[in-house]
C-alpha cells in the first residue's frame, strides 16, 4: 500500500471559512491541503441579473471582513463581481412603535457593510487558492474518518480510499461537522425550533442601500439590499419562522408567498413583485466547549453557529481564520508545529470570548423580541426609542456591530 501523503496542514471544508484559511496560510512555508466533498469545477458565475441569477445564500459582511478578504486578494474580484454596500440599517419591532436607525454617517464609515453573494466570496478565495504551490486541492473528496496517531500527527482517510497525514486538521467542514464528532468535541446547543427561508425577491420601490429588519413574535424577518438592474429592485430574504409555520408558507405559491411578505414587512419597499425559488436553514445555535485537541482546530460554523438575525456568523468565522493563521504563521517562524497544543490554545483563548459575547447577545436579543407580554412589550418600545435618540450608545452598538474596535 503507497504511503500517506503528509501535510502540514489538511482542511477540510472549502466553504468561506476553509477557502480563507487555505490562502491566508499560504506562503508560509507550509505544506496545505484542502479537501473537499462537492466537486469544486471552475464553475463560472452566472452574470445574469435576473431573480434566479442571484445565490441565495448571502453574506452581511461587515468591514473588518471586507478587511480581511482584501488582504487575502479576494476583495477585488468579489467587488468586480456584484455586491451592495448598504448604507443605513433600519430595525422595527412588529408589536408597537419602536424603532431604530443606523446610518454610517454616525460613525463616520464609508458603510456600514456589504451584502454578498456567498458563492461569490468562494470563488473570489478559489481564485487565490488555484495560484498558490503550496496548496493542494482534493475535490471531491470526503473525509470518511480521522485518528490521532501515537506520533500525534492526525491520520485521515477520504472517500475514494487516499489516506493522509497532518500535524494539524482543521474543521472547516460546516455547523454539521464531521472532524468535530469524530473527534469526540462536546458542544453545548440548543434548537431554537425555527427555519429561515432565504429567497431573492423583486420589490416595487428602491431598497435605499439599507438592510432592513423587523422583529415580529413569530421571528425576525431581514430584507437585505442586493444590486438592482434597469429599474428592477431586488433584497435578498431570511425569515424566521416557527418549526410548524415554515411549510405551509414554503407551500404557498408565488403570488401568496408574495402577499404574505409583503404584509409581514408592512410593505416598507411597496409590493413584493416576484420571488426566487424558496429554501430553509434550520437554526440551532451551538458551541463548541473547546476549539482546539492536540493537532485539530475547530473553525467558523465547525465552532458556533449563531443565530442569523444580526449577519455574524461567517463574520465571526473571519476572525477565527485569521487568528489561526496567524498563530499558525507566527509558530513556525519560531520553530513550533502547527498541530501543537499550546499554539492551539492561544488561538482558542482569543477567539472564544468574542464568539461567546456575540453569541450571547444575539440569544438575548431574540428572546426579547419573543415576549408577548405588554409590559415587556412597552419596555422594548420605550428603549427602543429611547436608544435611537442617544448617538453615544447607538455609535458604540454600531462600531461593535461592524466589527470595529
Ligand atoms: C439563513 C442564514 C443567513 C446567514 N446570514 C449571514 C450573514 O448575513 N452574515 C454572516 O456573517 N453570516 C451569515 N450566516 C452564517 C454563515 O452562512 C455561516 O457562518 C457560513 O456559511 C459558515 O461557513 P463555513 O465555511 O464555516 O461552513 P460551510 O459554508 O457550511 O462550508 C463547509 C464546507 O465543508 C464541506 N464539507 C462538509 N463535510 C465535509 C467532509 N466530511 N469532507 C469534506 N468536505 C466537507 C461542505 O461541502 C462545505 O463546502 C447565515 C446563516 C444562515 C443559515
Amino acid at each position: 500500500m503507497a504511503e500517506p501523503r503528509h501535510f502540514d496542514v489538511v482542511i477540510i471544508g472549502a466553504g468561506i471559512a476553509g477557502a480563507s484559511l487555505a490562502v491566508a496560510l499560504s506562503g508560509n512555508g507550509l505544506s496545505i491541503a484542502l479537501v473537499e466533498a462537492q466537486e469544486l469545477g471552475a464553475r463560472a458565475l452566472p452574470q445574469g441579473c435576473g431573480l434566479s441569477d442571484f445565490d441565495p445564500r448571502v453574506s452581511a459582511l461587515t468591514p473588518r471582513s471586507r478587511e480581511f478578504l482584501q488582504k487575502l486578494g479576494a476583495w477585488d474580484a468579489i467587488a468586480a463581481y456584484r455586491l451592495c454596500a448598504y448604507q443605513h440599517m433600519t430595525v422595527w419591532d412588529a408589536e408597537g412603535t419602536g424603532q431604530i436607525e443606523f446610518d454610517r454617517a454616525e460613525v463616520g464609515a464609508t458603510e456600514l457593510g456589504h451584502i454578498v453573494e456567498n458563492r461569490a466570496i468562494v470563488h473570489a478565495l478559489l481564485a487565490q487558492v488555484s495560484g498558490a504551490s503550496d496548496i493542494k486541492v482534493m475535490s471531491p473528496a470526503a473525509l470518511q474518518s480521522c485518528a490521532r496517531l501515537p506520533s500525534s500527527q492526525m491520520s485521515l482517510e477520504l472517500s475514494g480510499g487516499e489516506c493522509l497525514q497532518a500535524d494539524l486538521l482543521v474543521a472547516a467542514d460546516g455547523a454539521l461537522s464531521r472532524v468535530r464528532e469524530m473527534m469526540g468535541f462536546t458542544c453545548r446547543e440548543w434548537d431554537y425550533g425555527h427555519r429561515a427561508i432565504v429567497a431573492t425577491v423583486e420589490v416595487e420601490h428602491s431598497h435605499q442601500e439599507t438592510a432592513w429588519q423587523r422583529f415580529l413574535p413569530s421571528g425576525p424577518l431581514a430584507l437585505l439590499p442586493l444590486p438592482g438592474a434597469e429599474g428592477h429592485h431586488y433584497c435578498s430574504i431570511v425569515w424566521s419562522l416557527q418549526e410548524d409555520k415554515v411549510d405551509e408558507v414554503l407551500a404557498l405559491d408565488d403570488e401568496a408567498f408574495c402577499a404574505e411578505l409583503e404584509r409581514v414587512s408592512e410593505a416598507r419597499l411597496g409590493a413584493v413583485l416576484a420571488s426566487s425559488r424558496r429554501f430553509a436553514h434550520p437554526l440551532r445555535q451551538r458551541h463548541a466547549v473547546d476549539y482546539v485537541q492536540p493537532g485539530v482546530a475547530l473553525v467558523a460554523d465547525a465552532a458556533h453557529t449563531i443565530h442569523p438575525l444580526a449577519g455574524q456568523g461567517i463574520n465571526l468565522g473571519l476572525q477565527d481564520v485569521a487568528v489561526l493563521a496567524e498563530e499558525i504563521a507566527a509558530g513556525h517562524r519560531s520553530g513550533v508545529g502547527p498541530g501543537q497544543l499550546a499554539l492551539l490554545r492561544r488561538y482558542q483563548r482569543r477567539r472564544k470570548g468574542e464568539n461567546l459575547m456575540m453569541m450571547s447577545a444575539m440569544d438575548g436579543f431574540k428572546r426579547l423580541f419573543e415576549q408577548q407580554s405588554l409590559p415587556l412589550r412597552w419596555l422594548r418600545n420605550v428603549g427602543m426609542r429611547r436608544i435611537d435618540t442617544l448617538v453615544p450608545v447607538k455609535r458604540q452598538l454600531m462600531r461593535h456591530a461592524m466589527g470595529l474596535r
